[in-house]
C-alpha cells in the first residue's frame, strides 16, 4: 500500500514513510492510493472477534510490507490487551435507540489513547530496523501531552519533550505527563502561556539545524496512522449493533448506523469516512462542534473560513482551523491536488475558501453537522446526569446535544441506531462536570494514586535558546 498526498506534489510513500513524515513535503496531508474494501462476508467472519481482532483485520492491507505480520499482531495484541475495558471502545445505551461509545479507557482517559498507544510502538519497530533514533517534540494545553507521553514512555528509539504551560494545566492534566517516570520522557514546564508553547515548538521545527541535529519528529493528529488506528472502533461498533449485512427470511437487510463525533481537528469522524469507503454501512457521519465551528459553517454554505479561537469548556476541540479536514477535502474534489493546494493557498491569504455547490450536495449525502454552545453543553451533561445518573465530560456533551437535535428535527429517524462517541472520561473535565450535576466525577481505580504520585518536571524560561539548549542536552538522536 502506497499513500499520496493531498496536493500532489509529493513522492508517494509506504506506510512507514509515511508514519515517519507525518506532513508530507508539499504541506499536503498523506492518503492511502486506494481504499482496501472489506465484503460483506470479511464483516460477517469478524462477529464475535475481540478488539485486537477486529483491529488487525481492518489496519493489516494499510500497513503492507512496512511491519512484519508478526511484529504487528504483537504489538496490536498488546496495546489493546492492556486498555481498562475488555472490549477496549465498549457501547453504552442512552435511549431507545442511543449509544455512547466510551472511547477513554486508556491511560490517560481521552480517545487519542486508541491511536497514541499504537504509534509509540509503531515507531519503536520501524526506527529499530532502520537503527535510527528521534525526538518527539510537542507543546499541549493539557489532553494531548500526557496521551503522547503514554505511548512514547520506555521505548528505545524515541526521546519525547513536552512543552506545556507552567501553572495553567489543571492538576490532573500536569500530573499525567510529571509522573511518568520513565528515563525517555521529558516534561518542559515553560513560563508562559500554552500559545509561547506552540511558538517555541513550531521555531524549533524551523530551525533547520536543530531539526536535522535532533532528527525532530512530530506525532500530532495529522499522522496518517494515528486516523488509521481510529478506523478500527466504527466497525467494532457496527459489528456490535448488527450494522454489517445480514441474511433474513425476507432476504439481505442493512441495518445502517449513525455516528456523531465530537470534533476539532476532523481526525477521529475523518476516521469514520475511511470505514464507510472500505465498505462498512454508514447512514450518517455527523459533525459536532462547540463554539469554534468552522466546519459547521462550511456545511451551511461551503465556505470555509478562519475565525478567532474562542476557550470553552471543551478545550480539546478549540480551534481555529480543522487540519484533517484537507484529507475529505481532497476526496470531494475527486483527488485533485492542484485544488486542494490553491484552496490552501487562498485559506493562507484570504483566511477563506469555498467548494462549488455540487460538492457541498456530495458531502452532505454522508455529512450533517451540527453545534452546541456552553449552555446547551452543561445543560445536556445535566439532562443525562438526571435521565440515567451517568455523568459524561463536555466533548462527549456536545456531541449528545448535537445528536439530540438531529432526532428531533429528523434529520436523524427513530429508526437509525445513533452511536455518539465518547472522547474523555468525565474525571478528566472534573470542574465542568460538577458544575453541570453538582457531583465531582471520580478517577477510576487505577488512577486513583495519581495525586501521591511524585512528579519530575523541568521550569524553563520562555526563551528559544534555553528550550533548544536543553532538549540538545537531553535527546539521544542517532
Ligand atoms: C482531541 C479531542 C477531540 C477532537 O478530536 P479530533 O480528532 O481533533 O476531531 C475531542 N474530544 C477530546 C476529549 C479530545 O481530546
Amino acid at each position: 500500500m502506497n499513500y499520496v498526498s493531498t496536493r500532489g506534489r509529493a513522492p508517494t510513500l509506504p506506510f512507514s514513510g509515511v508514519l515517519l513524515a507525518g506532513l508530507a513535503s508539499d504541506g499536503g496531508l498523506y492518503v492511502p492510493e486506494t481504499w482496501p474494501q472489506l465484503t460483506a462476508n470479511d464483516f460477517a467472519a469478524l462477529e464475535g472477534k475481540s478488539y485486537a481482532e477486529v483491529a488487525l483485520a481492518v489496519m493489516r492491507p494499510f500497513v503492507g510490507e512496512s511491519v512484519s505480520p508478526k511484529a504487528f499482531e504483537h504489538m496490536v495484541t498488546d496495546v489493546y490487551g492492556k486498555f481498562g475495558h475488555p472490549a477496549v471502545a465498549p457501547l453504552r445505551q442512552t435511549g431507545p435507540n442511543d449509544w455512547l461509545m466510551e472511547l477513554f479507557h486508556g491511560p490517560t482517559l481521552a480517545f487519542k489513547d486508541v491511536a497514541l498507544q499504537l504509534l509509540g510502538r509503531l515507531f519503536d519497530d520501524v526506527l529499530k530496523r532502520e537503527n535510527r533514533r528521534i525526538t518527539i517534540v510537542g507543546a499541549t494545553s493539557g489532553d494531548t501531552g500526557s496521551a503522547a507521553i503514554e505511548g512514547c514512555r520506555g521505548r528505545d528509539a524515541m526521546d519525547v519533550f513536552i512543552l506545556y504551560p507552567h501553572g495553567r494545566v489543571s492538576d490532573v492534566q500536569r500530573r499525567q505527563m510529571t509522573t511518568v517516570a520513565d528515563a525517555n520522557v521529558h516534561c518542559l514546564a515553560v513560563e508562559g502561556t500554552f500559545d509561547d508553547c506552540q511558538a517555541l515548538v513550531k521555531s524549533l521545527f524551523n530551525d533547520v539545524e536543530a531539526r536535522a541535529k535532533l532528527n525532530l519528529s512530530a506525532v500530532n493528529s495529522i499522522n496518517w496512522a494515528r486516523v488509521l488506528a481510529q478506523i478500527v472502533y466504527y466497525v467494532t461498533a457496527a459489528i456490535a449493533l448488527g450494522a454489517t449485512q445480514t441474511k433474513t427470511l425476507r432476504g439481505m437487510r442493512q441495518r445502517r448506523l449513525a455516528f456523531v463525533v465530537p470534533t476539532g481537528n476532523f481526525g477521529d469522524i475523518y476516521a469514520g469516512y475511511a470505514a464507510h469507503r472500505m465498505g462498512l454501512p454508514v447512514e450518517k457521519l455527523v459533525i459536532a462542534t462547540n463554539r469554534n465551528d468552522i466546519l459547521t459553517r462550511f456545511f451551511k454554505g461551503g465556505e470555509y473560513r478562519m475565525a478567532g479561537v474562542e476557550p470553552t469548556i471543551s478545550p480539546s476541540m478549540d480551534i481555529q482551523i480543522s487540519s484533517n479536514f484537507e484529507r475529505l477535502l481532497f476526496e470531494l474534489e475527486e483527488r485533485d491536488g492542484a485544488v486542494i493546494s490553491q484552496f490552501m493557498d487562498d485559506l493562507g491569504t484570504r483566511k477563506a475558501f469555498a467548494v462549488k455547490a455540487d460538492r457541498l450536495k456530495a458531502a452532505k449525502l454522508l455529512f450533517g453537522a451540527g453545534r452546541a454552545d456552553e449552555g446547551e453543553t452543561l445543560a445536556v451533561m445535566r439532562a443525562v446526569y438526571a435521565e440515567s445518573g451517568m455523568q459524561v465530560d463536555p466533548h462527549s456533551a456536545v456531541g449528545l446535544h448535537v445528536a439530540r437535535m438531529m432526532r428531533r428535527s429528523g434529520v436523524l429517524p427513530a429508526e437509525v441506531p445513533v452511536v455518539t462517541l465518547a472522547t474523555a472520561h468525565p474525571a478528566k473535565f472534573p470542574d465542568a462536570v460538577e458544575k453541570a450535576t453538582g457531583q465531582r466525577p471520580a478517577l477510576p481505580a487505577r488512577l486513583a494514586d495519581l495525586l501521591d504520585r511524585k512528579e519530575r518536571f523541568t521550569v524553563l524560561p520562555n526563551d528559544f535558546g534555553a528550550i533548544r539548549a536543553h532538549i540538545e542536552k537531553h535527546a539521544r538522536p542517532v
